[in-house]
């Protein structure tokens, strides 16, 4: 049989068509296997091995297992001999056209075009990662205000030093929003990059407490990680999030995040 012609033969059985040939996929293919001996089933990998350990990488970096070949758990032929599963390694799924049932597969090693025709599709290409770039988080139990309760919240005499905050929950609404989005980086910031003073002297007020005193750096006898706070203005523009995501923050500054700690602080003390 032609591979080229999968398409257009059909057989009795139904097909079933896995494109991605690690965990998931061979989980799926050889439990469809398991559940229907009938099934014809065919595996697309585009890399050359298949249910190989992605979890045991650091320990080939670490030493403690020999070779990336280590990690292989079945390979192809395990599969094709032991589940009758036509497992096509070096074969990338590139398109797949839903009203005809059909894929469109680049057999890499060839550089051949081919289509395969499919009854069932599952599909485990696996995941990529949305990095939310994140800025000075805050919210409760973690804010200006512990700070100033605890008597360790600083005011640094530094004109000119901005910062971005983000409150937690902001962050929550913007992993949230960017499960359907593409892969990217996005930055999750509040609109109101500003000196960490200002942020204090709020929560101070709110809390009916003084200002602390206005100190240099070297007076603060700040932490190095604090310092190193200190060292750098970050101004994250959120214009990517807002626009791509349709992210909004619901605490847009500082103000509406504090405000909103204290009151939940306060209705959690009523209850
Ligand atoms: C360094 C490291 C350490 C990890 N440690 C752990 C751990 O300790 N515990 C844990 O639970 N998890 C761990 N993981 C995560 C785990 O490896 C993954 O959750 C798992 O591999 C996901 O399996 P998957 O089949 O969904 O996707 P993947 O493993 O990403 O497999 C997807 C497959 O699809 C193929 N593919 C993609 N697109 C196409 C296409 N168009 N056509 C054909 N083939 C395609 C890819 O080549 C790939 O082989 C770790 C991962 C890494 C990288």
């Amino acid at each position: 049989m032609c591979r080229e012609n999968l398409g257009s033969l059909r057989s009795v059985a139904d097909r079933l068509v896995v494109i991605g040939g690690d965990a998931a996929g061979m989980t799926a293919a050889t439990n469809a296997r398991r559940g229907r001996p009938d099934l014809e089933i065919v595996v697309l990998e585009k890399g050359p091995h298949t249910s190989y350990s992605a979890c045991g990488i650091p320990y080939v970096v670490s030493g403690a297992v020999g070779s990336l070949d280590d990690l292989i758990v079945r390979t192809p032929q395990e599969f094709r001999d032991g589940f009758r599963i036509d497992v096509r390694t070096r074969h990338e799924a590139r398109s797949i056209d839903l009203d005809a049932r059909r894929i469109e597969v680049r057999a890499l090693d060839h550089e051949r075009t081919l289509h395969i025709g499919f009854d069932l599709l599952h599909i485990a290409t696996g995941a990529r990662p949305l990095r939310p770039d994140l800025p000075g988080i805050y919210g409760p139990g973690r804010s200006a205000f512990d700070r100033l309760r605890a008597g360790t919240a600083h005011r640094i005499a530094l004109p000119g030093q901005v910062f971005s905050r983000v409150h937690v929950e902001d962050i929550a609404l913007g992993v949230l929003a960017a499960f359907d989005a593409p892969p990217g980086a996005y930055n999750l910031a509040d609109d109101e990059p500003c000196h960490q003073n200002a942020v204090i002297e709020h929560a101070a007020h709110l809390l009916r407490l003084p200002h602390p005193p206005l100190q240099t750096l070297e007076e603060a006898a700040l932490s190095p990680m604090a310092r190193a706070f200190y060292a750098e203005n970050r101004r994250v523009a959120n214009g990517k999030a807002k626009r791509v995501l349709g992210w909004r923050p619901r605490h847009p500054t500082y103000r509406e995040g504090l405000r909103a700690i204290l009151a939940a602080e306060q209705s959690e003390q009523a209850s």
